[in-house]
């Protein structure tokens, strides 16, 4: 869902997107910016013919400076991540606001880290109302600035709610997650989400208010989205990852072509190969990496496919130890980091792989047995 988008520019490394239903959205929100702006203009006596700009104009700047003010708070959230070195893959400025995808959510610092966003609109909020009152400023920017305050801070308000996914729900989780453990923790952060998500859908169909409902499908999916996340981590807690790899693993020399990789690993009923790097005499052979069956046929579909599976081979697969937890992996696929989990012996050969084909068989079982407990 956050994967598309346009990138439009890096800020420390992170790549910033717009979403596609932020361009639709767009003229929405300078619309309703316009009548608050027209509004609070006013109630400051500012007469509509003083004005140099319509307000419909100040509608466009405020809704430009609305999304600027998010990814500012979606920046505040991510410095705190990267100071407390968790990566951060991209931000996405979406319709109902952004989207901070970080490689893996910590336990440790996410109260803090959750906090970083609604204290940066608030500040934004409160910096806009300091330059209205001591800037001599004409009054109609007077009136823009004493907008883009009160917008900040419901932002920042609305934020604050503790219902996962919002930042608040998130504050929440944080806080008790010392005395509770994550799974608890997460169960009331997010029962709170579906119960606001709720109330808010309800208030938002009685009042005709679509936007209002649009938020409360968008929290009501994510609260439900990180439930089914944590009981699939408890689930699978415990589990060694050698336990639900596959070792159905071909070879394939690094200069062979695609597809003939493609075929033997079909003739065989294999999910992937080690590729090989081989001067063919024997001496010097070293396994340089896996190639799936799903990077195969990805390259193959696209016509182009490189002359060797050297070439299609994914330099970044991720790597975990026969021994270690499964649910790390699951965090790993879940996230949409990797689409595969190299899985090594202690000699760091690759003995078996994990794809979410591997996490959905072994989670049926054991929910299937759990249930029958
Ligand atoms: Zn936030």
């Amino acid at each position: 869902m956050f994967d598309q988008g346009l990138t439009v520019l890096r800020i420390r490394g992170i790549p910033v997107r717009l979403h596609i239903t932020l361009l639709i959205f767009l003229p929405y929100v300078a619309y309703v910016a316009s009548s608050q702006f027209s509004l609070i203009a006013s109630s400051l006596g500012i007469p509509r013919e003083e004005m140099h700009l319509p307000p419909l104009a100040w509608g466009a700047i405020l809704a430009v400076g609305l999304f600027v003010a998010v990814l500012v708070h979606e920046l505040a959230h991510s410095f705190v991540a990267l100071k407390n070195g968790i990566r951060v893959r991209a931000i996405t400025l979406m319709m109902l606001g952004g989207v901070s995808q970080m490689e893996r959510d910590d336990p440790e610092h996410e109260a803090w880290m959750a906090f970083a966003g609604p204290l940066m609109s608030f500040g934004i909020a409160l910096a806009s109302y300091v330059a209205y009152r001591l800037l001599p400023a004409p009054a109609e920017i007077g009136a823009a600035l004493v907008a883009f305050a009160i917008t900040n801070a419901l932002l920042g308000a609305f934020n604050l709610l503790p219902a996962f996914p919002m930042d608040g729900g998130r504050v929440l989780r944080g806080l008790l997650l010392r005395r509770l453990g994550r799974t608890r923790a997460t169960r009331i952060a997010t029962t709170t989400g579906k119960v606001m998500a709720v109330a808010f859908g309800l208030f938002g169909l009685l009042s005709w208010n679509l936007i209002l409902v649009l938020i409360a499908m968008f929290v009501y999916m994510g609260a439900s989205a990180e439930q089914a996340r944590t009981n699939t981590n408890e689930l699978l807690r415990g589990i060694p990852v050698a336990r639900l790899m596959t070792d159905r693993l071909g070879e394939a020399y690094a200069d062979e072509s695609p597809r003939a990789v493609a075929e033997r690993l079909l003739r065989h009923n294999l999910v992937g190969a080690r590729v090989i790097d081989d001067p063919r005499d024997g001496a010097g052979r070293r396994e340089i990496g896996v190639v799936t069956v799903w990077d195969l046929a990805r390259q193959l579909q696209g016509g182009a496919a490189p002359a060797t599976v050297g070439a299609v081979m994914p330099v970044d697969v991720p790597r975990a130890h026969a021994d270690d937890d499964a649910s790390r992996s699951f965090d790993a696929l879940a996230s949409g980091e990797a689409s595969v989990i190299a899985v090594l012996d202690e000699g760091e050969r690759v003995i078996g792989l994990v794809t979410s084909a591997e996490i959905q068989r072994a989670l049926a079982l054991a929910g299937a047995l759990r249930a029958a407990r």
